[in-house]
């Protein structure tokens, strides 16, 4: 639910963990982009629990400039949690979702309103060259390709953070109410005219990316298991070959012992222990699974809130 009813032209949210040395740059551009669009904005920052100075340099950034809004949250929630509480938040009548490290430039904002005018309700940025790393990029094409081919929601390919989204559109979203939040996924979901805009992409300005493997590996399980049930239907599928086999090979024993071929039953230990060392990891596994959509039950059953906000730092010159 949105803190203020204020009315606003442009939200843009920006979630930041460990930025310190993007905010000035990032705001000093982003101030220049926005302004010449409208001068009714708001620059939201969620600080998802920073441990560096990024908050102060956000509250510097609020002396210098007004429209700038910091919801400080009172831990790391996650990007994806972060963001929410800024499309939560923001009242804008567009809605833009950007990172804060200046890989997607904020020149680049009037390019996606602009297609947004001809009647789209999500323009997201399409990565037009190769600014990123090519692991990342690759990684992002794999899991992308994977999603596609197991969901009924499909994303962009080649799709970044960088997009605008319409009023009804984050309204939308803010209406879904699950608590694990793959928001490329919701994306998706909610449906509406959308179309995707080529940006350029540029390298991190400053600092580490807060993607390692691990956490790329989780969140791509997240994205799959909370829209698609695809892996549990594959269990199946696999269950009933494995019963189909067995029972042709039962039908072959049995024929074996009635007409008398096949006589020396003495072989065979090695496959024997293969088959059931083969189909005990396949049943670990298969457990695993489903205790993987277990977890997400009993996640999503608890309803905790999606984030915490810890203080609401508005701009020295009014803001909300
Ligand atoms: N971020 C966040 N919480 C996190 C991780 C990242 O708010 O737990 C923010 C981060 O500060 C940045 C955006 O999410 O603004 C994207 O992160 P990053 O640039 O590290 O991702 P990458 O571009 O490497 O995929
Ligand atoms: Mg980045």
């Amino acid at each position: 639910m949105p803190l203020s009813n204020k009315k606003i032209e442009l939200s843009v949210v920006i979630p930041v963990y460990n930025e310190e040395e993007n905010i000035q740059p990032l705001v000093e551009r982003l101030v220049k982009a926005v302004s010449g669009i409208t001068d009714s904005y708001e620059i939201i920052f969620i600080d998802d629990g920073s441990m560096d100075a990024t908050v102060n340099r956000v509250i510097e950034m609020q002396k210098i400039f007004s429209n700038i809004i910091l919801l400080k949250l009172s831990r790391n929630f996650g990007q994806h949690n972060a963001a929410q509480a800024g499309f939560d938040y923001c009242s804008g009548e567009a809605v833009v979702w950007m990172d804060a490290d200046l890989q997607e430039p904020p020149e680049e904002i009037p390019k996606l309103l602009g297609k947004m005018k001809e009647g789209y309700d999500l323009v997201y940025g399409l990565r037009g060259n190769l600014g990123g790393s090519v692991f990342k990029r690759a990684a992002s094409l794999l899991f992308v390709w994977f999603f596609n081919k197991l969901t009924k929601t499909p994303l962009p390919v080649n799709a970044c953070t960088m997009r605008v989204m319409s009023r009804r559109f984050v309204k939308s979203i803010n209406n879904m109410p699950e608590r694990i939040r793959f928001q490329a996924g919701i994306n998706s979901w909610v449906g509406f005219k959308r179309a995707g805009v080529e940006i350029k992409y540029m390298p991190r300005h400053s600092g580490e990316s807060k993607y390692n493997l691990v956490k790329m590996v989780k969140m791509s399980i997240d994205g799959i298991l909370s829209f698609s049930m695809m892996p549990l239907r594959f269990i199946t599928i696999f269950g009933l070959v494995v019963a189909g086999l067995s029972f042709a090979d039962m039908l072959h024993i049995i024929a074996a012992r009635v007409f008398g071929f096949e006589a020396n039953w003495g072989a065979g230990w090695a496959p024997i222990m293969v088959a059931i060392y083969f189909l005990g990891g396949i049943q670990c596994i298969f457990l695993g699974l489903i205790g993987e959509y277990l977890g997400r039950i009993y996640l999503e059953v608890k309803s905790r809130p999606l984030y915490i906000i810890e203080e609401h730092y508005k701009s020295q010159f009014g803001g909300k």
